[in-house]
């Protein structure tokens, strides 16, 4: 008899489907036979300027320190953060990655059996967080592409533990503003918390877009997400933070694993807060490419979702689907990512790249549906 491990499993995660991320250059140069300098990935909102030469050197520094456990409480990076915006080291909960503070806060308030509010077309870790503790993903419709604030407030029940709210969201580049957030979390129910995760805060550039950390003072049951994935250039350390009461960052901090950030991302994220030369780059250098992308979408009579943060969804002709130009993308050595299992069928997203990727992008995407 041989034993049937899914079986075993937690429910959960029986009926888990694994998140799928953007494909890895190297994945695809083996599969092609390509060179990787010959491939552009443009696939998971990386920051295409590379790494910040103040981060690199945090990260060859802290290499001198690799037999040593890195410190678990983060002194340096939460001192950084705290002179940064304002708030108080107890606030903060460190995630390898801000992915981590979604699952900490799910595993924190939701039980089996209960559930989570989530908009249509937004991030699909919220999703599979929650099915792994047993519990419903309540998704509710979007309105052009973006979150329906008071049908989200509405359908909270009183199962509901979570509302996640994207801010701006990944992948419509949609966004809220101060008045409408303000309002949905005065509708909120004080003992209902909500998720407002800001991956992309650092390129938002409209002056009525909230900064979430100023509204902590006011709602207690508020948990900011940030990351250094995108606009800090540092993805692949793996770092983020929580801030919120000191109440809930000490729960928080109880699921999260001791050494969950490394030294290199720990060191790095400091130097990389301290590198405004470097993010001020970065955000000219996506708002020239933005305006690169919408320019070929219009000429090309595409259909596109105008976008706040570091990316652009756009649909297909009628006449294909994004499947198929999604691979015969790949065949060019360009790797974007289809989003059709985002409830939005036809549509593909493209990172913001570089001046000479976006170009690669261009010209592959006028070969492909010439
Ligand atoms: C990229 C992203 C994150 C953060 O990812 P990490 O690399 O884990 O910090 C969180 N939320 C959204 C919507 C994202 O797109």
């Amino acid at each position: 008899m041989t034993v049937d491990f899914t079986q075993l499993a937690v429910p959960g995660v029986q009926a888990l489907k694994p998140y799928q991320p953007g494909k890895p250059i190297d994945e695809l140069a083996r599969e092609l036979g390509l060179d990787e300098a010959d491939i552009v990935k443009l696939a998971s909102n990386e920051n295409p300027m590379g790494p910040g030469p103040k981060a690199l050197a945090a990260v060859e520094e802290s290499l001198q320190e690799v037999t040593l456990y890195p410190d678990g409480a983060g002194f340096e990076l939460k001192t950084a953060l705290c002179q940064k915006l304002g708030i108080r080291p107890e606030q903060i909960t460190l995630g390898n990655g801000s992915s981590d503070i979604l699952d900490f806060i799910v595993r924190v308030f939701v039980n089996d059996g209960d559930n989570i509010v989530v908009s249509q077309h937004s991030f699909a870790i919220y999703g599979l967080v929650a099915k792994m503790v047993g519990a419903e993903c309540i998704q509710v419709p979007a309105v052009d592409f973006g979150h329906d604030l008071k049908a989200m407030a509405a359908a909270i029940n009183d199962r509901t533990r979570i509302v996640f709210v994207t801010n701006p969201n990944n992948p419509t580049g949609t966004w809220l503003s101060r008045s409408e957030v303000v309002e949905f979390l005065n509708n909120v129910p004080e003992h209902v918390l909500v998720l407002l995760d800001e991956a992309y805060f650092e390129y938002v550039d409209e002056p009525d877009y909230p900064d979430g950390i100023s509204l902590l003072c006011q709602y207690p049951n508020l948990v900011v997400a940030r990351t250094f994935s995108k606009a800090y250039g540092l993805a692949a350390l793996r770092v983020g933070y929580g801030v919120s009461s000191p109440d809930i960052a000490d729960l928080l901090n109880r699921v999260r694993p001791p050494f969950n950030v490394n030294s290199a991302a720990l060191k790095a994220a400091t130097a990389a807060l301290a590198d405004e030369e470097y993010v001020a780059g970065t955000l000219a250098e996506n708002k020239a490419g933005m305006k690169q992308l919408e320019a070929v979408f219009e000429q090309l009579k595409l259909r596109y979702i105008p976008s706040v943060g570091n990316f652009i969804s756009f649909k297909v002709p009628d006449s294909t689907d994004e499947h198929t130009v999604y691979q015969n993308m790949l065949q060019q050595g360009v790797i974007i990512r289809p989003v059709g299992n985002y409830d939005m069928p036809g549509y593909l997203r493209v990172t913001v790249g570089t001046g000479p990727q976006n170009e690669k992008f261009i010209n592959a995407l006028k070969t492909v549906l010439s």
